[in-house]
């Protein structure tokens, strides 16, 4: 199978069926993120194409059906929104199989009417913002294309406009941000989002996580959110269809199976 991949276990979405309409051998992504645990950006774009063909994907997940899963969710090897059937995709998770549909973005193409529309049909979105001000959005985020963190905010605030779903805002923290605490805090409320996760990078990159202590100081700045913790949570326990395929896309935590 080189488009559907796991369950892997996510800590707020429990046994996640992937979906990679980006299945090349690189990373397709318009940011370069310090921490991203895919390495470097191969194909830099902002440009939304068809990477998959749409029967392909019917046919993997009929393939799938009665593998235990909770969601089936579209992230894997970039930015699922540059993909240009990202819709149409969803629409054919819908008539494959009967999961909620959800999708992890960076956000950046959120200024698309396209795109929120796209968006719009999944049941939960995972929306990335990692930065409260320009100099530490291009500092972590490392946009390889044209775009302020204005833009990113500007539409993750239409599409909350819009849509009634289940927003949740993911919250990288790291050495780099981990003073900005409190204007995240304030950025995510003025948001309106269903949950807050604050995460710390736990998978293998070249970044260095922040300490369970650290986070739960980061976490009481954003009282009065619905705020959830990657120290907090555990994840469920999951059989893999493809080991190979899977951790090309999500390599294992780093941290003590007991802390996962
Ligand atoms: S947005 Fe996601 S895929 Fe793109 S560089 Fe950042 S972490 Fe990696």
């Amino acid at each position: 199978m080189s488009i559907v991949y796991g369950p892997v276990p996510s800590w707020r979405l429990g046994r996640s069926l992937g979906i990679d309409l980006l299945p090349g051998r690189g990373k397709t992504c318009c940011f370069d993120c310090v921490y991203c645990q895919l390495r470097v950006t191969t194909n830099a774009t902002v440009e939304r194409a068809e990477f998959v063909k749409l029967d392909d994907l019917a046919r993997e997940l009929a393939a799938v059906k009665g593998v235990p899963a909770d969601h089936v969710t579209f992230s894997g090897t970039g930015e699922p929104t540059l993909a240009a059937n990202l819709g149409r995709a969803i629409d054919v998770v819908r008539q494959e199989l009967v999961l909620p549909v959800a999708v992890l973005t960076n956000s950046a193409l959120m200024t698309r009417e396209d795109v929120r529309e796209d968006l719009a049909r999944a049941d939960v979105v995972v929306a990335k913002l990692d930065a409260p001000d320009e100099r530490l959005f291009r500092l972590i985020n490392r946009p390889v294309v044209d775009l302020s963190l204005r833009e990113v905010v500007d539409g993750i605030r239409r599409f909350r406009s819009q849509w009634s779903g289940r927003l949740a805002l993911q919250m990288m923290f790291l050495n780099a941000n981990k003073r900005a605490a409190e204007e995240m805090a304030a950025l995510a409320a003025s948001l309106s989002p269903d949950e807050v996760q604050i995460n710390t990078p736990l998978r293998p990159c070249a970044v260095a996580p922040l300490s369970a202590k650290e986070i739960v100081a980061i976490r009481e700045s954003f009282a009065g959110l619905n705020v959830h913790t990657a120290y907090e949570a555990k994840r469920p326990d999951v059989e893999p269809i493809d080991a190979r395929e899977t951790l090309r896309r999500r390599p294992r935590c780093t941290r003590p199976r007991h802390q996962e």
